[in-house]
């Protein structure tokens, strides 16, 4: 899952980014609404964290020119617990707020019900015959024994279990997987389906020759 987080105060934006790559998303930053709008529109995002005031571009008007054209689920901070301050927020097409100053665990909690609800799912946990995804506690059990992943296996088990029945190409998981300030070998996805074949079995992942890979 690939996130941006548009954000002026320094300090807050380092340890919003440390938080988030730790629970293993690619984060790409901004810090301020111009470069925000722009990659807003430039890539597709899983879900964008916006805060409301910022330099050049407000975070109101950031959304405005966005929802001209995309959808990406976006959780905006709010300096101000002022209700005419959420009402314009959600009017202007956010999908959900936060006050400052928040709780990191809340933030995460948020991310992750924002992005179920964008892939269809209502329910945290995901089941795929024998695999159970828990998307909350981020844990995976197969047959009802654990499976240890490392933060980026699991990350691409969960996007490929959101888009269960969909083809998903490469150039689609390097997109929603690795962030700007990545340089990535061409063949780490492979690297990654490989592992996760090893831990979960061989017809897990179905390899689609050409195209990308698949749940089904
Ligand atoms: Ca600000």
């Amino acid at each position: 899952m690939r996130l941006l987080v548009v954000e002026d105060e320094p300090d807050l934006l380092a340890g919003l980014v440390r938080a988030l790559r730790k629970q293993g998303y690619s984060v790409d930053t901004a810090p301020d609404g111009e470069e925000g709008l722009y990659k807003a529109r430039d890539t597709n995002y899983d879900a964008i964290v916006l805060d409301v005031m910022l330099p050049r571009l407000d975070g109101w008007e950031l959304l405005a020119r966005l929802r001209e054209t995309k959808a990406t689920p976006v959780l905006m901070l709010t300096a101000r617990d002022r209700s005419a301050d959420r009402v314009r927020g959600l009017d202007a097409g956010a999908d959900d707020y936060l006050v400052k100053p928040f709780d990191t665990p809340e933030l995460l909690a948020r991310l992750r019900a924002l992005i179920r609800r964008t892939a269809g799912q209502t329910r945290t946990t995901l089941d795929i015959g024998e695999v159970q995804i828990n998307t909350a506690a981020r844990t995976v059990t197969s047959a009802g024994r654990p499976v240890t992943l490392t933060a980026r296996e699991y990350v691409l088990l969960e996007y490929l279990a959101l888009h269960r029945g969909d083809v998903v190409t490469r150039t689609e998981l390097y997109e929603h997987l690795f962030d700007e300030s990545e340089t990535t070998l061409s063949n780490i996805i492979d690297v990654h389906v490989f592992n996760l074949r090893r831990k979960m079995g061989q017809d897990f992942i179905v390899t689609r020759r050409g195209h990308g890979y698949c749940i089904e």
